[in-house]
């Protein structure tokens, strides 16, 4: 069977290129990704978090017995349930479209219509390739529709999509597309500032280098109003 062709997102040289010439450590040395949806299988949900932990507990009991550890070992033998427990509930738990938080948006009556930046935002997710830690910072804004969004769920936001297995860009895009779907307007961006420790601590072993992606979407694409919103990320206050 001829194997699916998948073009990237992420032109190489500005030309496409297709991610089955490449092999499997090219694909996650380069970190490129297929498409903005998260790949889910078909019937993801169907079973519960707690048949997915049982699962993963026993397949990650295989993987550290394979290694050689001893599972018998008091400090190693509760490692594949804590594992799986922290998979399901803590660091995968975006995948869930259940755990989406629920946005609330109240009455712009202050008729506040300049650019609203929350910066700063701490995020902890991982790498879809190697499954290792990229963590930092995202800076969004938007400027209102006539409704406004709680500040804290703005973190949520980024939360949500973080807890899933990511590439940085697909991270970027997403939160981005949802703040334009509950804000109700194109006038939205997001920068993310990020270090993945797939490059830090294996491969390259590049620890100095961070990513930036960034999305500019309506009002943001024009230049001054990018401006104003880069100005406000390198004010540095005294707080
Ligand atoms: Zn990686």
């Amino acid at each position: 069977m001829k194997p699916k062709e998948i073009t990237l997102n992420t032109p190489l040289n500005g030309n496409k290129i297709l991610l089955n010439e490449l092999n499997i450590d090219e694909i996650g040395d380069e970190h490129f990704y297929t498409g903005i949806e998260t790949p889910m299988k078909f019937g993801a949900f169907d079973i519960s978090d707690e048949d997915k932990i049982e699962k993963i507990e026993f397949h990650f009991k295989e993987i550290m017995e394979t290694l050689g550890l001893d599972l018998t070992d008091d400090s190693l033998k509760g490692t594949p349930h804590r594992v799986a427990k922290m998979y399901v509930k803590e660091l995968f738990n975006g995948l869930d479209p259940s755990n989406k938080p629920k946005i609330a948006l109240f009455e712009n009556k202050y008729n506040y219509n300049q650019m609203l930046v929350e910066k700063g935002i701490a995020f902890y997710s991982n790498c879809e390739h190697h499954f290792v830690p990229i963590f930092g910072k995202a800076h969004l804004a938007y400027i209102s529709s006539g409704k406004v969004i709680g500040l804290s769920k703005l973190n949520r936001i980024v939360n949500y999509f973080a807890k899933r297995p990511q590439v940085q860009e697909r991270l970027t895009i997403q939160i981005a597309k949802e703040l334009q779907r509950v804000l109700d307007t194109e006038d939205v961006a997001v920068l993310i500032d990020a270090k993945h420790l797939c490059v830090a601590s294996r491969g390259i072993k590049d620890n100095s280098s961070a990513t930036v992606s960034s999305f500019y979407g309506g009002k943001f694409q024009e230049e001054h109003t990018r401006n104003e919103f880069l100005k406000y990320l390198e004010l540095k206050t005294e707080y």
